[in-house]
Formats: C-alpha cells, sequence, structure tokens
C-alpha cells in the first residue's frame, strides 16, 4: 500500500499524484474527497509510483534515511552505495564503489570525508586547469554551501561547495573553469562565456546538468 507523505486539497474535481526529486508523493483532491477513493486511486497508481521511485533513488536522488546505511548518493557522478558497519575509520572501496562509514557520528563522518576529498580534487584540479587557461587566482577553500556549486570573489579567492563532489568529473571541471574565468571577467558577459568555451566547448552541456541535478544540494 502506498501512503501519501501530503494531501493537498482544493476546488479541484479530480485526484492527481506526483513525485517529486527525492521520491516524496503528493496527492491533489477534491476538497470533500473521502480518504478510502484517495487510497484506492494510489492503489491503481501503485505500480508507477513504485517505478518511479525505484528510479529517484537508482539515480541517488533520494534522501538519506537516518543511520544512512544502504543508501546510495552520486560520488562524481556514479551511484555509491553506504555500508554503516562496526569499522573505526572512513573506508572507500574503489572497486565495489562502496563507501564505508563507522556506526559512531556516521554523519559527521561522511562529511568529513567529503569536504576532504572536495578540498584535494579541487585545489589539484584548479591549479593545473589555472596553468592551462593562464589565470591566477589568490586562495581556494571549500565551504557547504547549498546555493551555489562555487563562486569567485573580488580578489579572486575562489570558494566551492562540497557537494560539486557529487557531479561527474568533467562536471567539475566547467565549475572550475567558470570560476577561474571569473578572475578575469566578473561577469556573465559575452567575453566571459567566450572565454570558458575554449577550454569548455559544450559548457551548455554541463550547466544543464547541474541545473537537473540542483537537488542533490539538498543530501545530507
Ligand atoms: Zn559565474
Amino acid at each position: 500500500m502506498i501512503t501519501p507523505d501530503k494531501i493537498i486539497r482544493s476546488n479541484r474535481k479530480t485526484l492527481s499524484v506526483s513525485i517529486d526529486h527525492f521520491g516524496s508523493v503528493t496527492v491533489r483532491a477534491p476538497r470533500r474527497c473521502e480518504e478510502k477513493r484517495i487510497f484506492a486511486f494510489l492503489s491503481e497508481k501503485e505500480e508507477w509510483i513504485r517505478r518511479k521511485q525505484a528510479e529517484i533513488k537508482g539515480a541517488g536522488m533520494a534522501l538519506p534515511p537516518e543511520n544512512l546505511d544502504g543508501y546510495s548518493f552520486l560520488l562524481l557522478g556514479k551511484p555509491c552505495e553506504i555500508v554503516v558497519d562496526e569499522g573505526k575509520r572512513v573506508r572507500f572501496d574503489a572497486e565495489e564503489y562502496k563507501l564505508y562509514l563507522p556506526k559512531e557520528n556516521a554523519r559527521e563522518r561522511l562529511l568529513k570525508w567529503l569536504k576532504e576529498n572536495a578540498k584535494r580534487i579541487l585545489c589539484s584540479l584548479t591549479e593545473s586547469k589555472a596553468r592551462e587557461m593562464g589565470t591566477a587566482y589568490r586562495s581556494v577553500s571549500v565551504t557547504s554551501a547549498k546555493t551555489r556549486w562555487g563562486s569567485c570573489s573580488y580578489h579572486n579567492a575562489l570558494h566551492y561547495s562540497f557537494r560539486v563532489l557529487y557531479a561527474p568529473r568533467e562536471v567539475i571541471e566547467y565549475i572550475v573553469v567558470h570560476e577561474l574565468a571569473h578572475t578575469k571577467h566578473k561577469d556573465h558577459s559575452k567575453a566571459f562565456w567566450d572565454f570558458v568555451q575554449v577550454f569548455v566547448p559544450d559548457w551548455r552541456e554541463k550547466r544543464k546538468w547541474l541545473k537537473a541535478h540542483g537537488v542533490l544540494m539538498e543530501i545530507f
């Protein structure tokens, strides 16, 4: 049986069901519709709802359960499964593509691990891209920003959200090129995009990926 996460009643005449990016089920119903009818309607749609939820989960876009165990999230664009066990350290198995977390403070340990790895990857990527682009920057820092993937200050200090680690590597490269291009152009003018284009010819595709996956910002 499917239980809706939310029921919105209004002056409509028919029932409808929708699923958001995290797999939550919302039913829209007429104001005086009986619950019995809502549940009957949901059981008719059960197969479709289950399929949608499985797709969302497979894409690493479902919200994690409290204890994180068994949860899959996108790591460098690929679903990575979390295994919470009795170990003492965070371990990443690149072959299995699984991340092992100690039971104690699993969530904090995970965030720390993500931030450390984001910093490592972003520092080296920024350094090599800056060389390639002939640009100079002041510093690289990794934040927990949920509203932007990266930014470039007036004095060319670069900030990235550790959440860029969810994106495929070529999308991360685009984010780095984008911020480095801001060291030359502080706006999103045509000159800015022309400069980006030299280093990431298909930047539009990368932007599309980020837009479509903005919801990942909400995970963890
Ligand atoms: Zn920008």
